[in-house]
């Protein structure tokens, strides 16, 4: 399973150490390594997707998963009433860095609107 030279892949497969906040057999979910609010997760199919723009109607489950896990995760930080953002990037306009797919969950300040 997994892409060999994908960072998240050889994360999800535990290759590479993270620290781990949530897991089940599709999802996992890690602290971000360069954390852009008090509460930086970083939630990943376990499956190789490359991005957002790679989305076909089959993956319409695991997406759906991605953002029950932010939730859940959020509740669990203690970001669920003060608020969050969910974000995912894709392509460079946007800054996406590691292709394999993930959703940011960031919480525990304001944040700016519109983005930067
Ligand atoms: P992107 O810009 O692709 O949406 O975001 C990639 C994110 O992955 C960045 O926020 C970056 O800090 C994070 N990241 C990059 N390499 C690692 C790593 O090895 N471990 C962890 N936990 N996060 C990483
Ligand atoms: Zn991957």
């Amino acid at each position: 399973m997994g892409k060999q030279d994908c960072l998240f892949c050889r994360i999800a497969k535990k290759d590479i150490q993270s620290k781990i906040v949530f897991e089940d057999s599709q999802v996992l979910a890690f602290e971000d390594v360069n954390p852009q609010a008090p509460v930086h997760i970083l939630i990943i199919p376990k499956e190789h997707i490359d991005k957002v723009s790679d989305l076909t109607p089959e993956h319409a489950e695991i997406v759906g998963r991605l953002v029950l896990a932010a939730k859940d995760i959020a509740a669990k930080k203690g970001v669920k009433e003060s608020g969050y953002r969910i974000v995912m990037n894709c392509n460079k306009d946007a800054g996406q860095a590691v292709f394999h797919l993930h959703l940011h969950l960031l919480g525990g300040r304001k944040f700016s609107w519109p983005p930067g």
